[in-house]
């Protein structure tokens, strides 16, 4: 277990515990209705993120999520000296009496979450877990405070630069943490991503004694394509796939590029049978798709395991099966499926 990144989800729960809190009661000792409701929101919101803190922090103590974020330590000082500054700002807050502190104050707390670190932790969670997300809401969460800023007349000109300079670099965070898992060609996981996701959700399957399957795909003849048609236009094929390959399965599903016209999916949950007819799908439909502009097919090995024991070892050996199966189909003339 990370021992680490447990803390720092720890602190992440604390600083939305006192968020929530302390909005909680400016909401019910406002004399100012707007304000009032305002700050009762925004408690609502916190209390999601309250419950996405305590998704996250009991898949970290369960080892299901370890070794994603590269400056553990770093970040671990850096929330832990927040979570003292936002004890005293609650302190401050509960005292404030006019209104441009409270904002002031609030917001200091809200900003905490701007390091790159909780990019990478949103992103990686979304990718393996149905647990509500700030990462779709957080903005908008943002945004409200910013906007309440201008319905109080709080016109700083300062306060709202860094207001909004701090939301442009929480967009930008967001989208670099994106990048760092996901492969821009194909909108599948990169490799990094495709392998920590893997790893964790078979741990998570691991603990509930459940199935999975594996298939693996590599486009035909490639280097043929990209030889007549062109590197865009392989670029394109690649991108399409992975597209295709996204429409045809499940949102928990974890799919990611394995290699240059390669690709893997893990299928967390499904029976045997179910995972040759996925398989076919995606083959036919890359073919189809494909058959209207130029003749590409892709070949396909899948694998599956009755339940998960050893989240890593099984893993590795699903995928070591489903490339042998894959080999077979290249030997035995491609555009098709192996699974034995
Ligand atoms: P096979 O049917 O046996 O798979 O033959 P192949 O030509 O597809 O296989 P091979 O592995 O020999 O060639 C893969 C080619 O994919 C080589 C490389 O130039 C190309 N490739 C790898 N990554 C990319 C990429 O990101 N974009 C483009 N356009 N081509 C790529
Ligand atoms: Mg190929
Ligand atoms: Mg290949």
């Amino acid at each position: 277990m990370d021992e680490v990144l447990l803390k720092i989800t720890g602190k992440c729960l604390s600083l939305e515990e006192i968020a929530y809190e302390t909005y909680r009661y400016i909401a019910g000792n406002s004399l100012d209705k707007n304000i009032g409701d305002f700050f009762g929101n925004m408690a609502a919101e916190e209390a999601e993120h309250i419950e996405f803190w305590k998704g996250v922090h009991s898949l970290v103590s369960s080892g299901a999520i370890e070794d994603i974020i590269d400056n553990e330590y770093e970040l671990l000082e850096d929330v832990s000296r927040t979570v003292e500054v936002a004890e005293g700002l609650r302190v401050q807050l509960k005292n404030a009496n006019d209104n441009r502190r409270v904002f002031i104050l609030a917001f200091y707390l809200e900003t905490y979450i701007m390091r790159p670190s909780f990019g990478i932790i949103f992103q990686f969670v979304k990718n393996i877990s149905p647990i509500k997300n700030p990462i779709d809401t957080y903005q908008i969460h943002l945004e409200k405070f910013i906007s309440q800023f201008k319905r109080q007349n709080i016109e700083d000109i300062e306060l709202t630069s860094i207001a909004n300079i701090i939301f442009q670099l929480y967009s930008e965070n967001l989208q670099l943490s994106r990048i760092s898992y996901i492969d821009t060609l194909s909108g599948l996981l990169n490799r990094r991503g495709l392998f920590s996701s893997l790893y964790t959700v078979a741990h998570i399957l691991s603990r509930k004694n459940r199935p999975a399957g594996l298939m693996m795909f590599d486009i035909d003849n490639f280097k043929k394509a990209n030889d007549e048609y062109g590197h865009q236009i392989g670029d394109q094929i690649i991108s399409s796939v992975g597209t295709i390959i996204k429409s045809c399965i499940r949102n928990s599903d974890i799919a990611g590029r394995f290699g240059g016209e390669e690709f893997v999916v893990l299928l967390p949950d499904i029976r045997e049978d179910m995972v040759r007819t996925l398989a076919e799908n995606i083959r036919e439909k890359v073919k189809s798709e494909f058959s209207k502009r130029f003749p590409i097919t892709v070949s396909g090995g899948c694998a599956f395991a009755e339940r998960i024991a050893n989240p890593q070892e099984d893993i590795n050996k699903l995928i070591k099966k489903a490339d042998e199966n894959l080999y077979i189909s290249k030997r035995e003339g491609k555009d098709r499926i192996t699974f034995i």
